[in-house]
Order: C-alpha cells, then sequence, then structure tokens
C-alpha cells in the first residue's frame, strides 16, 4: 500500500472563511435587500444541506427575502466584493488554518488532496498564497465536475487520480454535504466542528449521523485521528 491520502475541503477546513465567503455572503444579501444576512442564517442553510455554492446561497438568501433580483447580478456583486482589485478583496481576508509545522510534519506519512467546491483559480491562488511548499495533487474544483456537493462525482474523481494503487484515503469536511459526499464515495470522513459555529451541536449531530469516523475542532488535530 502506498501512502494514505488526506483529501481536504478547503472552506471552513484549510481555510477559515468566517471574514471572507461568509462576509461577503452577507454583504451581498445587504445589497440586494437592504438587511445583511446573519453568520447563524448562513450556517443553518448550510447545516440543511445543498448550498454548497456560495453564489447560489447568496440568492436563495436574496429571493427568500421576497426581492427579485438574477442570479447572475447576485454573482457578479459577490465576485466584485470579494476578488476586489486584487488588493482590497474580501477573499483576503481568509486566514490559513494549519499551525506552522502541522501539515508539513504530517507530509511524511501521508500524500495530500483537494476536493472543493470553489472555482479552480480561488482554490490555487489561496494554496500558493499560504502553502506554496506544500504538494496538493489532484485539486479537484468547481469546473472538474458536473454534479456538485453532496454528490460524490468528484471525490471519487480526486480518490482515483491520487490512488493508482490502493491506499487508505479520508476525506476532511466541515460541512453535512461533505460528509454526504464522502459516505456515498464509500470514504472515511473525518468532520470539522469549530466550537464557535453558531450551529455547533446541530453540526456535531449532523457529522454523527452521517457515520463520521471522527470530528475534531480543526485540522491541527488531525494528527491526533488519522493513522498511517
Ligand atoms: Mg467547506
Amino acid at each position: 500500500m502506498s501512502r494514505p491520502v488526506l483529501i481536504f475541503d478547503m472552506d471552513g477546513v484549510l481555510v477559515d472563511v468566517t471574514e471572507s465567503y461568509r462576509e461577503t455572503i452577507a454583504q451581498t444579501v445587504e445589497r440586494f435587500t437592504g438587511v445583511k444576512a446573519t453568520r447563524a442564517e448562513i450556517q443553518e442553510c448550510k447545516n440543511a444541506g445543498g448550498w454548497n455554492d456560495d453564489w447560489r446561497l447568496s440568492h436563495h438568501l436574496v429571493t427568500r427575502a421576497g426581492v427579485d433580483v438574477p442570479f447572475e447580478d447576485v454573482k457578479a456583486y459577490f465576485q466584485e466584493i470579494f476578488r476586489g482589485d486584487g488588493t482590497d478583496g474580501l477573499m483576503l481576508r481568509e486566514q490559513w488554518v494549519a499551525r506552522p509545522g502541522v501539515l508539513e510534519t504530517l507530509s511524511a506519512n501521508f500524500r495530500f488532496a483537494v476536493f472543493t467546491g470553489r472555482p479552480r483559480e480561488e482554490a490555487e491562488l489561496t494554496l500558493a498564497r499560504f502553502a506554496p511548499d506544500l504538494v496538493f495533487d489532484p485539486i479537484v474544483a468547481m469546473e472538474d465536475t458536473v454534479n456538485r456537493k453532496p454528490a460524490p462525482d468528484g471525490l471519487i474523481l480526486c480518490k482515483g487520480r491520487a490512488c493508482a494503487e490502493p491506499a487508505a484515503v479520508y476525506y476532511i469536511g466541515d460541512t453535512v454535504d461533505d460528509a454526504r459526499a464522502a459516505r456515498a464515495a464509500g470514504v472515511p470522513f473525518i468532520g470539522i466542528a469549530a466550537p464557535s459555529n453558531p450551529a455547533y451541536l446541530d453540526l456535531v449531530f449532523l457529522f454523527q449521523g452521517e457515520g463520521a469516523c471522527a470530528i475534531i475542532d480543526d485540522i491541527n488535530y488531525l494528527p491526533e485521528v488519522v493513522t498511517q
């Protein structure tokens, strides 16, 4: 058997997006409805499942508030404030979660890959910014599959590309859609549930219901739950 593979989701796992993607959703909803979406409201949708795509979630929250706006307008505003001109976008507020050395030490015994709902460019920009010396291969992004999470397609593709020969694989995610994708793909799931999450206990119960093999506060605890 070759080295086991840790397949990471990005947002809420490798990267803390509380002040980037989540803030962008809140501000996008405010732009069209006059009222900011709350963090609890956003998390409730994530826990309900089916809202992995933040553009669609933003549009959903706008239309739910009774405002009829085309999806493309919501997406365009979202991207405008998220990306900015490259120097002022909310994207720059994202934080790398791993403490120095944690992933570097793990990489001696594990290979890394990424399966994310992000557009490929946004995934690669972040990895290059925070972890230029770590190898994540393959990176399966939004463009690589037709059926998005909770469909298992992207995870099956990622596992297939990572494992030319049999190897143990884990998927590490922070939403119930991640857990459902893992279960459908037959990949053991490690759930990330931050105690600061507005629906922390609900999320823990959802992960347990989907058969998570471990639930941890953040990826710095991975060395305690993955065995080679
Ligand atoms: Mg995520």
